[in-house]
């Protein structure tokens, strides 16, 4: 492994070479929201824009033959990607929140029943917890949370005081996007099989900084955007065991979906297609095949390596500024650096580091009843990804010395 070339790296992103705040050069550390784009991405959208653009699946000329064919080649570049079995098993969805809750209203819907249990853990964002709420609603099953300690590691004595024989699912983060802690979903997933559960992986902040491997992990589903992947927006993976799937009843009726059709009944159509109804983001899936070949193309234990690095510099210098408390100090972390400064309300610094072209994200980050477990009213966050250098760290740490001497 030898150390990547980061600033060749950086050149494929385009954004990256912008300025904030008049000409300020961008720093830009709100990679858990969403991440730039390559110009592999780009193009490979443009391209289908200017060269193929058609509907998939249908079509009787070539233009359609085409969209379909470097579509279904996406999805075999995810089924590769997270070493899922088989492409059908790899629903193309608009992201973690919609393959969220795909999974609540076709699986937990049919299959809970009152005193039912699904497991979540205190770590969760809204869009794993809102869904199974929902869900028990609809079902009469009740929501358990796995606890966590002060440094935002689960509690997984108090994980395995939960699980029983009315658990019938265990839906937990991979990585926090809060505060980046990543948990042991290995030990999660298998004491939640011993139990006789099934598990569901949001692996919305995983995907981008640690391999995935669905079968040895021996989940059931695995959930993710590909915005947070160097893919477009509006795109995302639903990954389910195919018994599973094929056991699930579809959540949208429509076109594409279907085998057969009468006035009074239809019959559904094959995996994946039985839960993608309607016209799907052609270019966005497309997008998504350029994102992950491009990133499995680089040397991605040396890029992890390096991010590694930049977090923990980021986390020593920021934490040595007076009046700077770090949120979430779990052992085991990627990407995330949440922290409040003495006297300022998250949101003034954020305003305070963005007048200096530094791109964070402030307040609850989806995870409300995280910030209450923790006391807080909201965080800074800072996020790495692959294309941050030494340098941005440097302005990083010179612009919140300087937001101290203003506050
Ligand atoms: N889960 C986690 C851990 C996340 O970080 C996010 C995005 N912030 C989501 C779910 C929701 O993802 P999306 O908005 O792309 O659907």
């Amino acid at each position: 492994m030898s150390a990547p070339d980061i600033g060749a790296l950086r050149a494929q992103f385009p954004l990256l070479a912008r300025t904030l705040a008049g000409d300020k050069p961008l720093v830009y550390l709100d990679n858990a929201a969403t991440t730039q784009k390559p110009l592999a991405v780009i193009e490979a959208v443009d391209d289908y824009y200017r060269q193929y653009n058609s509907n998939v699946h249908r079509g009787a000329h070539q233009l359609a033959d085409h969209a379909t064919q470097v579509m279904e080649a996406a999805r075999t570049s995810v089924q590769r990607f997270i070493n899922a079995r088989e492409d059908a098993e790899v629903i193309f969805t608009r992201g973690t929140t919609e393959s969220i809750n795909l999974v609540a209203c076709s699986w937990a819907r049919t299959f809970l029943k009152a005193g039912d249990e699904i497991i979540v853990s205190a770590l969760e964002h809204h869009a794993n917890l809102v869904p199974w709420q929902m869900a028990c609603q609809a079902t009469g099953a009740k929501l358990r949370v796995i606890p966590m300690n002060d440094a935002g590691e689960l509690d997984l004595d108090g994980y395995r005081a939960l699980l029983g024989e009315r658990t019938r699912l265990v839906a937990c983060t991979h990585v926090s996007n809060a505060l980046g802690t990543v948990n042991p979903v290995r030990d999660i997933i298998a004491a939640a099989k011993s139990a006789g559960a099934l598990v569901l992986i949001d692996g919305a902040q995983a995907v981008s900084h640690l391999p995935v491997d669905v079968q040895a992990l021996g989940c059931d589903f695995y959930v993710f955007s590909g915005h947070k992947l160097f893919a477009p927006t509006g795109t995302g993976v639903l990954w389910g065991r195919r018994e599973l799937l094929d056991a699930m009843p579809p959540w949208h009726g429509g076109g594409e979906m279907i085998e057969t059709v009468s006035y009074e009944t239809s019959t559904y159509n094959k995996l994946p297609y039985k839960f993608e109804a309607g016209t799907p983001h052609i270019a966005g899936n497309i997008g998504l095949g350029a994102a992950i070949d491009w990133f499995t193309a680089q040397d991605r234990a040396a890029l992890a390596a390096h991010e590694d690095a930049l977090l923990a510099e980021l986390t020593a210098r920021a934490t040595a500024i007076p009046g700077l408390k770090p949120v979430g100090t779990a052992r085991h972390k990627v990407s995330v650096f949440s922290f409040l400064m003495d006297g300022a309300h998250p949101h003034d610094v954020g305003t305070l580091l963005d007048q200096q072209g530094v791109a964070v994200r402030t307040g609850h980050h989806c995870t409300m009843p995280l910030m209450q477990r923790l006391g807080v009213p909201g965080t800074v966050r800072a996020s790495l990804s692959v294309y941050n250098t030494r340098d941005d760290i440097d302005r990083f740490i010179a612009a919140l010395e300087k937001v101290r001497k203003f506050l």
